[in-house]
């Protein structure tokens, strides 16, 4: 049997929210057995804590927000949330003053090296497994769709395609390991198109992107110096967002995942059918 971990000790992360470009600051506190992951606003007086569960997720279009009111939201969850799972933190409280956790690079890895050097404390209560026992799927009929059928272990298997050629087809078809996560998905970062970009920054959107905090294609090149940083950068971050919304199931999901070009929406109303009968699958 596992056993449930927290942290030893609070761990401050400090950065810009990708959105507003202000400074996010966050602490990540230690949390009694069976409380999850929970988001709480520092910044606005008297709001309860968010748990991290896909039926707290109001918004999917560019990230994952979760929210209890239009005031009280956290936003580009999904990061921190793949390496909670990856770490094997079952439960934390993470305080934030902004509604964006901060983008950091863009990747998983800052994330990642901060809260591995973080001692845990293993608790008094069993990990949370879910096996599943059929297969769920949720395509959105535009080409985009995600199946989870059973399995014995995490197994993530991706498909992009993207019309710049520096993209492409990639693939990605591994069981998810921390070595896998630490070598080949934490270091990928967020991806977008120079239109995108554009676009977003004349809504007022995007204040913090940058270079050093996201992948920016424009056509058949890339914009950023230094290229990608590995094979497939693309695809793997989408397999760490996968990771990460697929932790917004409360629970250690026992699943191969077969995904063709989704996202956080896709995830998100997967785990909605996946939870829509209990008949889908076993707690162990
Ligand atoms: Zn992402």
């Amino acid at each position: 049997m596992q056993y449930q971990y927290t942290l030893k000790q609070p761990v401050e992360i400090k950065g810009i929210g990708l959105h507003s470009g202000c400074a996010a600051n966050m602490v990540i506190k230690p949390a009694p057995e069976n409380y999850g992951i929970r988001f709480v606003r520092r910044d606005i007086a008297g709001e309860m804590p968010i748990r991290a569960l896909y039926s707290n997720v109001v918004d999917t279009r560019n990230c994952t927000c979760l929210g209890t009111s239009p005031q009280n939201i956290v936003s580009t969850i999904e990061h921190i949330m793949s390496v909670f799972y990856i770490l094997g933190i079952d439960n934390a409280l993470v305080e934030i003053n902004n509604p964006e956790i901060p983008i950091l690079d863009g990747s998983g890895q800052e994330f990642l090296r901060i809260l591995k050097n973080e001692e845990l404390e293993k608790q008094n209560a069993p990990r949370k497994f879910l096996k599943v026992k059929k297969e769920i799927r949720y395509e959105d009929g535009k080409g985009a769709s995600i199946s989870l059928f059973p399995a014995d272990s995490l197994h993530i298997c991706f498909d992009i395609e993207f019309p710049s050629k520096i993209v492409g087809h990639q693939t990605f078809d591994k069981e998810i390991s921390l070595d896998v996560y630490s070598s080949e998905i934490a270091p990928c970062r967020t991806f977008c198109e120079k239109y995108q970009v554009d676009y977003l920054r004349s809504v007022g959107l995007i204040k913090g992107g940058s270079l050093d905090n996201a992948v920016v294609l424009d056509g058949d090149t890339i914009l950023n110096p230094g290229g990608f940083r590995v094979q497939n950068e693309c695809v793997n971050h989408k397999v760490m967002d996968t990771i990460g919304d697929l932790y917004t199931s409360g629970y250690y999901i026992l699943a191969k995942v077969v995904a063709n070009k989704s996202g956080h929406f896709h995830n998100n109303e997967v785990l909605k059918r996946l939870f829509s009968s209990n008949e889908n699958y076993e707690l162990l």
